[in-house]
């Protein structure tokens, strides 16, 4: 069986990594499968892309769609352009999507185009804000795929609630955990630890990318001075995501408590995340995260498309203004840690199951 594994952002990098050590694991048991990995460069920077092949050990890609940045439709007809003529030189079985970036929806719709069968990581999520990319991306590739791998059963009913049939749905846990697992004796101190003199569980960890937070310039640097006043006792981390690094410029922000620092690499992130004191984050990713190592965090959004991680883990939406940021984190400082646990089958073994199934039904 031939694979062809897209991947186009950081958060894909984490997801793929395990699948394609589940398969080489496959591969070494003498089966017949292969695989070839196709980055379509809507990541670029190195410390959002080559970082992650390195800590991973990723394999390099046999591809490179080198599509760049562009609004969101550029962007999506680049990626459609340039992977249309990848797939035509490069027959496979079957393509793999993870995620919900715009690679995620565009090569989806390529693959299905030229009748190739497409399979989803991370299936069936749903904020129900049509105002997130994401969302979009979400819809339309859960609208044509063949394989629906899910993250948990809540996913599974939206996917029937659209229609999708009982059988192409698999419920198989969380391959971003899988990666957690995997390099949890690995995370790094990063080189600014002492630097900044941070103590274990004295800090908090803050990441704000999403367009809906960022994108204006005067409330982002409102929010900013916000989150600089909201703890005086804690440092606040802040590894500053490109597209907020944008919109910011050159302006030198006086704060007392945040530290702007670069985008981290995956080990040194998890040590950062691991050894906080909490969290304060507009990522889906990183809510997931922190549910498994049991530190709380605190979603500066209005919708969550992953529920598990508030109503089973240590997250809480907070929405994106500082007001109720501020309430809710005064009263966890008197109350403390609320109770959480793993969701189920986030276990480290998702990616096996996905190609176990694949080989099944192939
Ligand atoms: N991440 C990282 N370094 C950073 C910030 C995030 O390694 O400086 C990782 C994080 O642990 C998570 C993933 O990147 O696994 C989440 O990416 P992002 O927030 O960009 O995407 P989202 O989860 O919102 O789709």
């Amino acid at each position: 069986m031939k694979i062809t594994i897209v991947a186009g952002a950081r958060p894909n990098f984490i997801k793929i990594a395990p699948i394609i050590q589940a398969i080489e694991k496959k591969q070494h048991e003498g089966v017949s499968i292969s695989y070839r990995l196709v980055h379509t460069g809507q990541h670029y920077d190195k410390s959002l892309s080559d970082t992650f092949f390195e800590e991973l050990n990723i394999p390099l890609p046999n591809s490179n769609l080198e599509v760049k940045s562009g609004s969101q439709s550029v962007q999506t007809a680049a990626i459609m352009i340039a992977f249309e003529q990848e797939l035509l030189q490069n027959s496979c079985d079957l393509v793999l999507v993870v995620g919900d970036v715009n690679s995620t929806m565009a090569c989806a719709i390529v693959a299905k185009k030229l009748n190739i069968k497409v399979a989803h990581v991370e299936a069936g999520i749903r904020s129900g804000d049509m105002t997130m990319p994401e969302e979009i991306n979400r819809i339309v590739t859960d609208s044509i795929s063949d394989y629906y791998f899910t993250t948990s059963l809540w996913a599974n009913e939206n996917l029937l609630k659209y229609g999708i049939s009982k059988e192409k749905i698999h419920f198989v846990g969380n391959v971003m955990i899988d990666t957690l697992y995997q390099n949890i004796n690995r995370i790094k101190k990063p080189v600014f630890w002492d630097e900044y003199q941070l103590e274990f569980e004295n800090y908090i960890i803050f990441t704000l990318h999403r367009p809906s937070n960022v994108d204006d310039e005067q409330s982002l640097q409102q929010l900013l001075l916000g989150i600089d006043a909201l703890d005086s006792d804690k440092k606040v981390i802040f590894p500053v995501h490109p597209r907020t690094k944008a919109i910011l410029g050159e302006k030198k922000l006086n704060f007392k408590n945040i530290i702007c620092v670069e985008p981290q690499g995956y080990l040194a992130f998890m040590y950062l995340i691991n050894n906080s004191f909490a969290v304060i984050t507009d990522s889906g990713g990183i809510s997931e995260e922190t549910t498994v190592l049991g530190i709380p965090c605190f979603t500066m959004r209005e919708n969550t498309e992953r529920p598990e991680t508030q109503l089973i883990g240590t997250n809480t939406l907070v929405g994106i203004g500082i007001e109720k940021l501020t309430q809710i984190y005064s009263s966890f400082l008197k109350n403390g840690k609320r109770e959480s646990g793993i969701p189920e089958l986030w276990d480290g073994k998702t990616s096996e199951r996905i190609i176990d199934i694949l080989l099944h039904q192939n």
